[in-house]
């Protein structure tokens, strides 16, 4: 069989949103976007919410219909992208809680759902979603009346914790939301660490329950195998692959293995990244094909059967390094092709 591999590790998203929860003593959300982060949020979230977690993010209501689906009633389904023209029938029937992001979404989830639950996002200077303070001074009073279930804004530079914007948002989002009765939320992942004036009353971590950075002490959640499908040995002189970037300045041993830019193995990578076949790093070779990808096994005695892209020898951010890219971005990017094998169900 050619077909690689995935091992995602439910014990471990489990234990890494334990110690997140710990490190605050307000409530702990998961936030579940994108598949739960391209992990499967149908697997991941019913295993969370098993654990305790009571809240759970989605960036789009169409996520929401689906993970309400996948855990029936009980946990809040929050949507960061608010009430959207479409999704009052979504919101309406899967009990979605949309995060208002301007005066229009307040109006149209009001008249369309009175009396429906919503939080509101606030804009404190990333620029992406939400209010922008002229905007929530001059709706809030009106807001207010109708009692949001939360009111919450995101960091944009808490992945650095020395970097100012941090402190500079803090500030913003307190006299923001100053003496209002509603709960508070702020911080990713990278605002959990960074302590408790960042935790208000809910936090929202995603990327360290999948073991990326910023939590460095994240347990490892992924595994990616890849079976070696051939092996030659090269002569000096010749090359490997698309476009021959790559010629060999010695004899040498190449194995073809069967993962590619299909499989989210960034194609732009293929000069800084390696696999490991037990310790031993083979680097790629040549450009990164669709389906296929050359490495160096000449210091192998044996050919492996298989090498390792992710696991234990390399984490998704060392990965995420050789393409210049981050932990997220590769989750996200495994893709639809691999044997999905799931450890702690
Ligand atoms: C994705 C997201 C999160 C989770 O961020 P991580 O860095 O993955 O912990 C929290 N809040 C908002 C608004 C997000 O978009």
């Amino acid at each position: 069989m050619a077909r690689s591999t995935l091992t995602i590790d439910l014990d471990e998203i489990a234990a890494n949103w334990r110690a997140l929860d710990s490190m605050s003593d307000c409530m702990t959300a998961a936030v579940v976007k994108a598949d739960a982060y391209g992990l499967g949020a149908d697997r991941v979230a019913p295993r969370l919410a098993e654990e305790g977690a009571a809240c759970f993010f989605v960036a789009i209501a169409e996520e929401g219909a689906e993970l309400r689906r996948i855990l029936g009633p009980g946990p809040s389904i929050n949507v960061f992208s608010g009430h959207m023209p479409g999704d009052t029938a979504m919101i309406g029937e899967a009990g979605l809680t949309p995060m208002i992001n301007s005066l229009d979404q307040l109006i149209r989830h009001v008249e369309a759902l009175p009396r429906h639950s919503f939080g509101i996002q606030l804009d404190t200077g990333m620029n992406r979603l939400g209010m922008e303070p002229a905007e929530w001074a001059a709706v809030r009073d009106i807001a207010m009346t109708q009692n949001p279930t939360l009111i919450m804004s995101h960091l944009a530079c808490a992945d650095d914790p020395d970097h100012p914007m941090n402190a500079w948002q803090l500030e913003r989002f307190r006299e923001m939301t100053e003496g209002l009765d509603a709960p508070r939320s702020l911080a990713n992942t990278g605002g959990v660490l960074m302590g408790a004036d960042y935790h208000f009353d809910l936090t929202r971590p995603g990327i360290g329950l999948y073991g990326g950075l910023p939590y460095v002490d994240a347990r490892p959640v992924v595994a990616v195998d890849v079976p070696v499908i051939q092996c030659r040995d090269l002569e000096a002189g010749e090359t490997v692959g698309y476009g021959n970037t790559f010629t060999a300045p010695r004899d040498m041993r190449v194995a073809t293995i069967s993962a590619g830019y299909a499989d989210g193995v960034i194609r732009a990578m293929a000069p800084n990244a390696a696999v490991y076949a037990g310790d031993h790093r083979c680097p790629v070779l040549g450009r990164i094909s669709m389906d296929l990808i050359g490495v160096d096994v000449s210091a192998l005695a044996d050919p492996p059967d298989t090498v390792e892209l992710l696991g234990l020898h390399q984490s998704i951010d060392t990965l995420a390094d050789a393409a210049g890219t981050i932990g997220y971005e590769i989750l996200t990017s495994l893709g639809g092709r691999y044997d999905r094998r799931y450890r702690g169900a």
